[in-house]
């Protein structure tokens, strides 16, 4: 049975691989994913729209680093906006290509943490046991 937990699959996000088994790349080219991983067939793109929440991940991290880069350099090591904008602009435009591989793989890491049967890490719950009305007499 694969492993699901925390560690190994946050590993597997990290180096761009498939949450299920660890082997198949998320991605055939820079920017697109495979439909289906290579080695285990997972469907990767489990519903329509589904990797939108990934761009929540690389929006959150932008909005924390670019508000903490700005404060720490404008107001404590006193540099000006005009000077600031330039270095920022890029960090804005560059950042969110860099991190969009990465952010498809934390979600998609984090949506098998939270359902490992969806994603086959674990069997089937069995069902319960039907429960019977009481009679009326
Ligand atoms: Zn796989």
């Amino acid at each position: 049975m694969a492993d699901s937990n925390s560690g190994s699959l946050m590993s597997r996000a990290l180096r761009l691989r498939c949450p299920r088994c660890g082997v198949g790349p998320l991605f055939k080219s820079l920017l697109v994913m495979h439909t289906h991983c290579p080695h285990c067939s997972l469907k990767y793109e489990r519903a329509p729209g589904y990797f939108l929440g990934s761009t929540y991940l690389n929006y959150g991290f932008m909005v924390i680093t670019m508000t903490t880069a700005y404060m720490a350099l404008h107001y404590g090591a006193k540099i000006s906006n005009k000077a600031l904008t330039p270095p920022l602009l890029v960090y804005c435009l560059i950042m969110p290509l860099i991190l969009f591989r990465y952010a498809r793989a934390w979600w998609l890491a984090a949506d098998c943490y939270m359902d490992p049967v969806g994603f086959g890490l674990k069997p089937e719950p069995a069902p319960a046991p039907e429960s019977r009305e009481p009679e009326d007499r």
